[in-house]
C-alpha cells in the first residue's frame, strides 16, 4: 500500500481494509458488581421523603464520595442522565422567566434545552476557531440586564478558557455552570476543568468516555447550590412541603435518580477514566505528528496548562489550500475505511426551535412573551466563525468512542497520505 495507489473512492483497495469499530469499554469487573447489586435485591434505594434515604443508596453514595475525591470538588451528585445533571444546575440557580444565560452553539442541545427547561433563555456567543470553545470576548460582548448566568462547555474533551470566563462571571456578578460531558478528566493547570465552574460534571452515557449505560455526575463546591440539586434531583417533596415561601423558587422536581446497578457500573469505569484519557492523548499526540504539514490541515491545538481528553479530535480546513470541498475529502477518507469521520458539527442557534422561538406550546413561550428581551435574535449571522466551522471547515474524528492502538493509527495517518496526495483526483471527479 502507497499513497499513489487508486483511492478507495474511485474504485481501489482501502488502506483500512477491516475497520474496527468501537471496543467493548465495559468488561468482567462492570458485570461481577451489576450481578452483586442484582443479587443484593435493591436497585435503587432512594426515598422521595425527607430522612436518610433522600440522598440515594449504597452505590450511589459510594459513586458520589469517588467522584468528589477523583475531581476535586466538596460535592458530587450522581443523576441518570448528564441532560438531566444540566436541568439540575441551571434549576438551582433559580432564574426567573426570560433570565439569559449565555452559552456556546457548538454544542449538543441538551446544552441549550436545560435553559429553555426553565423558561430561561439561552444567549449563543460564538466560538474561538483554534479551540472551538466559547469565546470570553464574545460572551462580554453579550451581556445584558437579563443576563444571570454563563453555561460553557469543554468541547470535545478541551477545557474552555475557565480564567477569562471567572473574570468576566465576576465582574458581572453572573454565575458559572459547566458541561463537561465530553471532557471528564481534561485539567486546567492540575485542576479538573469542571471544578472551575459554580457547577460543573460530565456524563456517564454509552457513547461517552466512561460509562454507565446513562448517567452523569455533578459536581460542586458550593453547598447550598449542592442542597438545590438534590432537591430538584429527587421531586423536591421536601422543599414543596416546607413552610418557607422563599425556599421554593425553582423547586419543581423531577425524578433524576440513579439506579444503584448504574452506580455501581460507574464507580469501576471511574477507575479505569485515567488509563482511557491517557491512551487518547497518546493516540492524538501520534495523529499530530503523523498529519503535520498536510496542506490545509490544522490539528488541534492544546493551550498552555490545559490538558485534552479528546472524545473528538478536531480539525479545520483551509479550503484555499486544500483546493477541494470537505465532504469529497470526508468521503474519500470513510472509502479509505477511517471510522469516525464527521465533516460537520452542530450550530444550535439554526435549530428551528431558536430560529421560529418556539418551545412551550405554540405561540412561542419562552421567547416571545412579555418576560422576554423582544431583540432577541437567533439563526444565520449571528456567530460566524461556528457557522464557517459547521458549513465549511470543521473536520472531526471521533477519538473517544474508536480507542485505537497505535498501528490503527498508523492506517488512519496513512488514509490521509494518501487522500491528501492525490485530493487533486478528488476535485477532478467532482468536476
Ligand atoms: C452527551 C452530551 C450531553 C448529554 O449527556 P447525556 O448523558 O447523554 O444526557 C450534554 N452535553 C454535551 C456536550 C454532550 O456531549
Amino acid at each position: 500500500m502507497n499513497a499513489a495507489s487508486t483511492l478507495a473512492v474511485l474504485g481501489g483497495h482501502p488502506v483500512i481494509r477491516h475497520p474496527r469499530g468501537p471496543a467493548p469499554a465495559v468488561g468482567e469487573e462492570e458485570a461481577q458488581a451489576a450481578a452483586e447489586v442484582v443479587r443484593s435485591g435493591v436497585l435503587s434505594d432512594y426515598v422521595g421523603a425527607p430522612g436518610p434515604a433522600f440522598m440515594g443508596g449504597r452505590r450511589v453514595r459510594a459513586l458520589e464520595e469517588q467522584a468528589a475525591q477523583y475531581f476535586g470538588s466538596r460535592h458530587a451528585l450522581a443523576v441518570n442522565s448528564w441532560t438531566s445533571g444540566l436541568i439540575c444546575a441551571v434549576g438551582a440557580l433559580g432564574l426567573e422567566p426570560g433570565d439569559e444565560v449565555i452559552t456556546t452553539p457548538w454544542t449538543m442541545a441538551a446544552t441549550a434545552t436545560a435553559i429553555v427547561h426553565w423558561n430561561a433563555i439561552p444567549v449563543f456567543a460564538d466560538i474561538d476557531p483554534a479551540t472551538f470553545n466559547i469565546d470570553p470576548s464574545c460572551v462580554e460582548s453579550l451581556i445584558t440586564p437579563r443576563t444571570r448566568a454563563i453555561l460553557a462547555v469543554d468541547i470535545f474533551g478541551l477545557p474552555a478558557d475557565w480564567a477569562a470566563l471567572r473574570a468576566i462571571a465576576s465582574r458581572h456578578g453572573l454565575a458559572l455552570l459547566g458541561d463537561g460531558a465530553q471532557a471528564p478528566g481534561a485539567r486546567v493547570d492540575g485542576r479538573h476543568g469542571q471544578t472551575l465552574a459554580d457547577v460543573g460534571g460530565y456524563s456517564l452515557n454509552y457513547h461517552k468516555h466512561i460509562h454507565s449505560g446513562e448517567g452523569g455526575i455533578l459536581v460542586t463546591d458550593d453547598d447550598r447550590l449542592a442542597s438545590r440539586m438534590a432537591m430538584i434531583r429527587n421531586h423536591a417533596e421536601c422543599i414543596v412541603q416546607g413552610s418557607d415561601p422563599a425556599t421554593l423558587a425553582g423547586m419543581l422536581g423531577f425524578n433524576f435518580r440513579l439506579g444503584e446497578i448504574e452506580a455501581a457500573i460507574a464507580s469501576i469505569q471511574l477507575g479505569k477514566l485515567a488509563p482511557r484519557i491517557r491512551n487518547y492523548q497518546r493516540a492524538a499526540a501520534q495523529l499530530s505528528e503523523g498529519l503535520r504539514g498536510l496542506p490545509g490541515l490544522v490539528t488541534p491545538i492544546v493551550p498552555a496548562g490545559h490538558t485534552h481528553a479528546y472524545y473528538v479530535y478536531g480539525m479545520r480546513l483551509d479550503p484555499a489550500l486544500t483546493g477541494v470541498p470537505r465532504a469529497a475529502l470526508a468521503d474519500a477518507l470513510r472509502a479509505e475505511g477511517v471510522l469516525g469521520v464527521s465533516a460537520a458539527y452542530q450550530n444550535l442557534h439554526r435549530l428551528p426551535m431558536f430560529v421560529h422561538r418556539i418551545a412551550y406550546g405554540t405561540q412561542g413561550f419562552p421567547f416571545r412573551s412579555p418576560y422576554t428581551r423582544p431583540d432577541l435574535r437567533y439563526g444565520r449571522g449571528t456567530c460566524p466563525v461556528a457557522e464557517q466551522l459547521h458549513d465549511e471547515t470543521y473536520l472531526g474524528l471521533a477519538l473517544g468512542m474508536l480507542a485505537l492502538d497505535e498501528s490503527q493509527i498508523a492506517s488512519v495517518v496513512e488514509a490521509f497520505h494518501k487522500v491528501w496526495a492525490q485530493r487533486h483526483r478528488l476535485r477532478a471527479e467532482a468536476a
